[in-house]
C-alpha cells in the first residue's frame, strides 16, 4: 500500500483548512508540522509552489489541501525542501511521483535526500519536551531518485519569481529560508521556530514567540545563531516556521532581533561546543554522545527491578 492509499483510509483529518501568512501564501499544519504553498502567478494563472511535505504519510493529506484550495486535479509547479528531515521531507518521494514535479533541495543537503547519509544522530540530551519525543524520532536520509535537484546558487528558481531563497545552516548543513522582499514574508523552515518546542504546555497551546531551531536535531550551534541574526538583519514583516504558528505582530522585525540578541541555544548538548561536520557527501564526523541522564535513570530503575526480583527469587528458593 503506497503513502496516498494508506493515508485516505485512515488518518484523514478535518483540519485541512489552509490559513492565509501573507498574499498568496498559506500554511495547513499536519500533526505538528506546517506545510506551505505559495501561489506564483506571475510564472502562470493559477500556479503555485509547495515548500515542505510534512511527515512520512502526510501525502494525501496535502493533497487534499491543495485540491480544496486550487481544484480537482490541481499539482505544484516545484516542491521545494527547507531541509530532508522526515518531518518536513517526509512525503516528498510520494508526492514528487504523484504529481511528477521536481523536488529542490540546498546542494549540501543533497547527501540526504538522494539515499547517501543519514543525518547526523540527535541529541535527546538538550532537555525539554521535544528532545524527549525525538528519542522516537528517525534521523535517516531519504532517496528521491530522479526527483531531486540542487538549488542553483545564485538563490532563485523559475518557479519562484520574486522569492530569494537563502543559505541558513546550523539546523541543518543545507537548510534553507525563503524570502520575498516585496511584502517582506520570511518562511524560515527550521532556522527557527514560532514556538517554544521545549515546553509541554506549548505542544497544546502553541503560544505564538520567537525560539530557536528545534534543539534535539541542530548540529551546528554557532552557524544557526548566526542564521539567526542573518534573517533577523531582513526585519521581516511577517515570519513563518516549520513549527508554530506564523508570527505578524507589528514589532515582528524587533521580537525576531531580540531572539538574535539572547539567542535560544541549550545549555548541555552533544553539538554545543563542536559541531557535526558535514560536506557534499553527508555527515564526516560528530562529536561523541554526551552523557544522557535519562537513560541513565532508566537503567538504574531496570537494574533495581532486576536485582529485588533475583533477590525476592533466592530468598524464596533458600525459604522452601
Ligand atoms: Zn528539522
Ligand atoms: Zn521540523
Amino acid at each position: 500500500m503506497n503513502d496516498l492509499e494508506k493515508t485516505e483510509s485512515g488518518i484523514q483529518s478535518s483540519n485541512d483548512d489552509l490559513s492565509k501568512v501573507a498574499d498568496g501564501v498559506f500554511h495547513t499544519k499536519i500533526v505538528f508540522v506546517n506545510s506551505y504553498f505559495v501561489d506564483t502567478p506571475e510564472n502562470a494563472p493559477g500556479s503555485f509552489v509547495l515548500i515542505d511535505t510534512g511527515m512520512p504519510y502526510s501525502a494525501a493529506r496535502i493533497k487534499y489541501a491543495v485540491e480544496n484550495r486550487y481544484g480537482a486535479g490541481a499539482k505544484p509547479t516545484a516542491i521545494v525542501l527547507t531541509h530532508g528531515h522526515f518531518d518536513h521531507a517526509g512525503s516528498a518521494l510520494a508526492l514528487a511521483e504523484e504529481w511528477q514535479v521536481p523536488v529542490y533541495a540546498h546542494r549540501l543537503e543533497m547527501p540526504y535526500l538522494t539515499g547517501k547519509s543519514d543525518y547526523p544522530p540527535q541529541d535527546p540530551t538538550v532537555g525539554g519536551a521535544i528532545a524527549q519525543m525525538s528519542r522516537l524520532f528517525p534521523h535517516g536520509g531519504y532517496d528521491l531518485k530522479t526527483h531531486i535537484y540542487a538549488l542553483p546558487e545564485n538563490g532563485e528558481i523559475a518557479e519562484m519569481r520574486g522569492w530569494q531563497i537563502l543559505h541558513t545552516p546550523g539546523h541543518t548543513a543545507g537548510h534553507i529560508s525563503l524570502w520575498r522582499e516585496r511584502d517582506r514574508t520570511l518562511l524560515a523552515g527550521d532556522a527557527l521556530t514560532t514556538m517554544n518546542l521545549d515546553s509541554w504546555t506549548s505542544q497544546i497551546t502553541e503560544k505564538k514567540e520567537f525560539c530557536g531551531p528545534p534543539k534535539p536535531f541542530t548540529t551546528d550551534w554557532q552557524a544557526a545563531h548566526r542564521s539567526v541574526e542573518q534573517l533577523a538583519e531582513l526585519e521581516p514583516r511577517v515570519v513563518a516556521a516549520g513549527h508554530g504558528q506564523p508570527i505578524d505582530d507589528a514589532d515582528t522585525a524587533e521580537q525576531l532581533k531580540e531572539l538574535a540578541r539572547h539567542f535560544d541555544a541549550p545549555r548541555k548538548g552533544r553539538y554545543l561546543l563542536s559541531p557535526a561536520i558535514a560536506d557534499e557527501s553527508g555527515v564526516v564526523s560528530v562529536p561523541p554522545p554526551a552523557t544522557d541522564n535519562v537513560k541513565i535513570a532508566a537503567a538504574g530503575i531496570a537494574a533495581g527491578v532486576l536485582v529485588t526480583v533475583l533477590t525476592r527469587r533466592i530468598r524464596n528458593k533458600g525459604e522452601k
